[in-house]
C-alpha cells in the first residue's frame, strides 16, 4: 500500500509524539463539533459514477451534513461542483492537496469514493488532516491495509465508517429484526447473488486496482446479506467456514487477473448455512433467508431503490427513503455529533475482507474448507 506523503502531513504531524497529534486531532474535532451547531460539511474524495449519481444527490437531502468539498483530480469537475453545490473554490482539492483539508474547518468528513486500492491512502491521508471518515466498500484489497486503516484513525481520534448502505435500509432491517425474533429466527437457509455483465475494461477488471473481480465489487453485499441474516457482527466471537469455487472463465482474455464469477458457502457456528454467487458475466440480484419459522425473499436485493420483498406473511410494505445514501451520511453525522459510534465502523469492513480473503483462498485450492473468526 502507498501511504500518503504530503509537506502539510509533516507539518501538522512533526514534532510532535503520536499521542499529543492523537490529542491535538481529537479536540480539534470536538472543538469544532460542538462549537458550532452548523450542518457538518462533507468533501467527497473521487468524483466518479457513485459520487456523480448518488452521493452527490443524497448530500442535498441530508439534514445534518452537506457537501462542502470535493478531491478530485480535474479541476474543471471541481469549479462545476463547487457552482452546483455552492460551496467555495478553495475546497477543491486535488490528490496531491487533500492533506492540507486539514487547515480547513469546513469540511469535518472525508468520503473516499476511489477505486477500492487507492481507499487505504485517501482515508489514511483523511485521517491525518484531522477528517472523520466514511470510506465507499470494500473497505480496502486486503486485512492488512484495513488494519492500517483502523490504527490510523485511531491515532487521528477520528471516526471510521464503511459505505455500507443497506444497514439503513429498512427492508434489510427487517430482515435483521426477523432474525433475531424468535417467533421467526433464526434462518437456518440462505442463498443469493449479485451479478451483472460488463462488457467495457474498466478498473474494475484489474487486480491491481480493484483487489479482485465481481467478489470485492458486488459479491460483498451477499456476504454482508448472509452475516445480516446469520446475526453475525464483527466482535471475534464467530466462527464461519468457507468453501468457494471459481466459474469456469468463459472470456479469459477478459479476465485476465481477476475472476469471472465465484460461488461459495459460508456455514455458520448455529449451523445455518448460506449459498450465494457473484459474476461479471451473468445477472443476478437476489436474497432468501429461511428457517423453520419463516423466510424472507428479496428481488431484486441490493439495488439503490425499489426493492421487491416477500415474506411468509406477504409481501413486504414499508415505507422507504428517498434515498439509501441520505440516511446513512446523515446517521455518520449524527454520530459525529454526538460522539457516537456508528454501525457499520471500519471494524465491519475488516470483518467483510476476513471473509473475502478466505474465500479467494478456498477457491484458489479448489473448494478446500477455511474457517475464520470474525
Ligand atoms: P468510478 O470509476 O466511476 O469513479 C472512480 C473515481 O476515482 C473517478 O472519479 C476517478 O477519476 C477517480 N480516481 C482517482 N484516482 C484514480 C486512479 N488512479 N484510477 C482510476 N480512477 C481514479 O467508480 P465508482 O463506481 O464511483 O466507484 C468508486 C468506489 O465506490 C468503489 O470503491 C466502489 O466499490 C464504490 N461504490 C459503492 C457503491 C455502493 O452502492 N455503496 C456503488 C458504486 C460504487
Amino acid at each position: 500500500m502507498k501511504l500518503p506523503r504530503s509537506p502539510s502531513r509533516r507539518s501538522f504531524l512533526g514534532g510532535l509524539s503520536v499521542g499529543a497529534a492523537t490529542l491535538a486531532l481529537a479536540s480539534r474535532s470536538r472543538a469544532q463539533v460542538t462549537a458550532e451547531p452548523r450542518k457538518l460539511g462533507v468533501a467527497l474524495i473521487g468524483l466518479g459514477g457513485y459520487s456523480q449519481g448518488q452521493l452527490g444527490p443524497a448530500l442535498r437531502l441530508t439534514q445534518h451534513c452537506k457537501l462542502a468539498g470535493v478531491v478530485t483530480g480535474s479541476r474543471e469537475k471541481g469549479l462545476l461542483w463547487a457552482k452546483e453545490f455552492g460551496f467555495p473554490e478553495k475546497n477543491i482539492y486535488n490528490y496531491d492537496t487533500m492533506a492540507r483539508m486539514v487547515d480547513n474547518p469546513e469540511i469535518d468528513i472525508a468520503y473516499v469514493v476511489t477505486p477500492n486500492s487507492l481507499h487505504p491512502q485517501h482515508a489514511i491521508a483523511a485521517a491525518w488532516a484531522g477528517k472523520h471518515v466514511i470510506c465507499e466498500k470494500p473497505m480496502a484489497n486486503s486485512v492488512a491495509d484495513c488494519n492500517a486503516m483502523l490504527a490510523a484513525c485511531r491515532v487521528a481520534g477520528v471516526k471510521l465508517s464503511i459505505g455500507y448502505r443497506l444497514h439503513f435500509e429498512p427492508q434489510h432491517q427487517e430482515m435483521m429484526r426477523m432474525a433475531r425474533d424468535p417467533a421467526v429466527g433464526p434462518f437456518r437457509t440462505m442463498s443469493g447473488g449479485l451479478a451483472f455483465p460488463i462488457r467495457r475494461r474498466v478498473w474494475r477488471v484489474e487486480k491491481k486496482m480493484a483487489g479482485g473481480g465481481p467478489l470485492m465489487d458486488v459479491g460483498i453485499y451477499c456476504v454482508q446479506a448472509a452475516c445480516m441474516a446469520a446475526g453475525v457482527g464483527h466482535g471475534g466471537d464467530a466462527t464461519i467456514a468457507i468453501t468457494a469455487r471459481e466459474h469456469p472463465k468463459t472470456r479469459p482474455e477478459f479476465f485476465l487477473d481477476v475472476e469471472e464469477g465465484l460461488d461459495w458457502t459460508m456455514e455458520f457456528a448455529n449451523g445455518a448455512r448460506a449459498e450465494l454467487m457473484t459474476s461479471y458475466e451473468q445477472g443476478m440480484d437476489r436474497f432468501r433467508a429461511e428457517g423453520p419459522k419463516g423466510w424472507i425473499e428479496f428481488a431484486p436485493a441490493f439495488a439503490y431503490g425499489g426493492l421487491k420483498v416477500t415474506t411468509h406473511r406477504g409481501p413486504l410494505n414499508v415505507p422507504v427513503p428517498q434515498s439509501q445514501q441520505a440516511v446513512q451520511i446523515d446517521d455518520f453525522a449524527r454520530c459525529v455529533l454526538d460522539d457516537k459510534p456508528t454501525r457499520v465502523p471500519g471494524e465491519l469492513g475488516r470483518r467483510d475482507m476476513i471473509i473475502v480473503e478466505a474465500i479467494y483462498k478456498s477457491a484458489a485450492a479448489r473448494g478446500q474448507r477455511i474457517e475464520v473468526k470474525v
